[in-house]
């Protein structure tokens, strides 16, 4: 299992805290290479936003963040820019720089309905795709082009191709996880939030009692187990879920008598089983803020712990180090760049992004709903892998 922080101060010495990877003292020589400093000025801008971070960001970190902090905001007012900042962001681009924070799901909406001119993505490669799909007039930029994903790199329109060959009249429904190519292919795109109604929504719509949902197995295992539409699924998966056991759920359990135990759907259906409740990062989320375990762990990418514990400081995070490298790309610094030197900018050839952006139109014109949450304690049901 990869190793637990027991503290939410755990710094540089632990040599797994996101924060530390990105570093406060690598933000510290990359505000100071551009000129920004911890001044008075700057103190006075972003004392507010350090509340909102004081329980996950040491008090001597902050000196290294606010510079940077402070001047993205002031570049986004500027440009008329906002940031979009997905869950798995480190707590300083999540909560200080982040105009709108979420899910995918959650951040596509935010897309689609933004009047700024401007859209940083905070978050991965394909992210930035559905916004564009999305708000095709806005200039997109993510601030390194390597943030990719291990489920969107699994898949390609050729595959998708080959695939809806195979299963003549069978509805695709894609994982947003995916490129804009991939979700081109689609009839219709869904989030871990709401991949169970999807599914049986394009079951009944296509008056089939079989589904596509790709890429991820072990999501489509979890929603197998959810409904009774039948699934068939391709191999791709998180490489970050993938990670968690159902051995580290009962060595948690061993070593945290009570500790609640959240599991995001992309693990596998095993962990999925052991837990005591499981969802998409915004259904964890509302369980801690609904819930208030007094100890819990969050069986999904790391900074999403320090997330929900900056507005849940009551609540004890036992924190298993599992980072998205690719997440991890993006840094404050290089939002900063982003925005200052406007790359790197997202572009989609026309005829895929109308495509990809009907499957997404039928993902969002679905009722919106509380975040399903995925039943836990069932059987792993099998599926048709493709
Ligand atoms: S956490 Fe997993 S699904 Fe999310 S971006 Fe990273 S590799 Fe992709």
């Amino acid at each position: 299992m990869a190793r637990i922080i027991d503290a939410p101060f755990s710094g540089v010495e632990s040599g797994c805290d996101p924060r530390a990877l990105n570093g406060a003292w690598g933000s510290l020589s990359a505000a100071a290479a551009r000129g920004l400093a911890f001044t008075d000025e700057v103190r006075a801008k972003t004392d507010a936003l350090y509340g909102k971070v004081k329980h996950v960001v040491p008090a001597v970190e902050w000196p290294a963040y606010a510079p940077l902090i402070a001047a993205i905001n002031d570049l986004k007012r500027a440009k008329n820019a906002i940031v979009l900042a997905h869950n798995y962001m480190t707590s300083e681009i999540f909560w200080c720089v982040g105009d709108f924070r979420g899910d995918s799901l959650a951040l596509a909406y935010k897309a689609a309905q933004t009047e700024a001119s401007i859209i940083v993505q905070a978050g991965v490669h394909f992210m930035a795709e559905t916004s564009k799909i999305l708000a095709p007039e806005k200039t997109v930029l993510i601030p390194d082009l390597r943030a990719g994903c291990s489920l969107a790199a699994s898949i390609t329109g050729a595959d998708m191709r080959l695939i809806k060959q195979k299963f003549p009249g069978v509805p695709v429904v894609t994982y947003v996880n995916t490129s804009a190519e991939v979700k081109a292919e689609s009839d219709v795109t869904c989030t871990s939030s709401n991949a169970a109604a999807v599914v049986e929504w394009a079951a009944l719509e296509w008056g089939s009692d079989r589904v596509i949902l790709v890429p991820d197995e072990y999501l489509a295992k979890n929603v197998a187990a959810q409904t009774s539409t039948k699934i068939i699924a391709w191999r791709g998966r998180c490489e970050v879920h993938e990670r968690f056991t159902a051995e580290d759920v009962a060595e948690l359990r061993a070593s945290y008598p009570g500790i609640v135990v959240l599991a995001h759907p992309e693990c596998p259906p095993d962990v999925m089983s052991a837990a005591d409740f499981a969802g998409s990062t915004a259904a964890l989320q509302l369980y801690v803020e609904e819930n208030r375990p007094a100890k819990v762990v969050l069986l999904t990418e790391c900074s999403m712990s320090d997330n929900v514990a900056a507005a849940a400081p009551d609540v004890d995070f036992i924190r298993p180090c599992n980072l998205c490298p690719h997440m991890k790309r993006i840094t404050l610094e290089g939002v900063y760049d982003a925005l200052k030197e406007m790359k790197h900018e997202v572009v989609i050839a026309e005829d895929v992004r109308v495509r990809a952006k009907q499957a997404i139109d039928r993902m969002l014109a679905l009722p919106k709903e509380k975040p399903r949450a995925f039943a836990t304690g069932r059987l792993p049901v099998a599926v048709q892998l493709v």
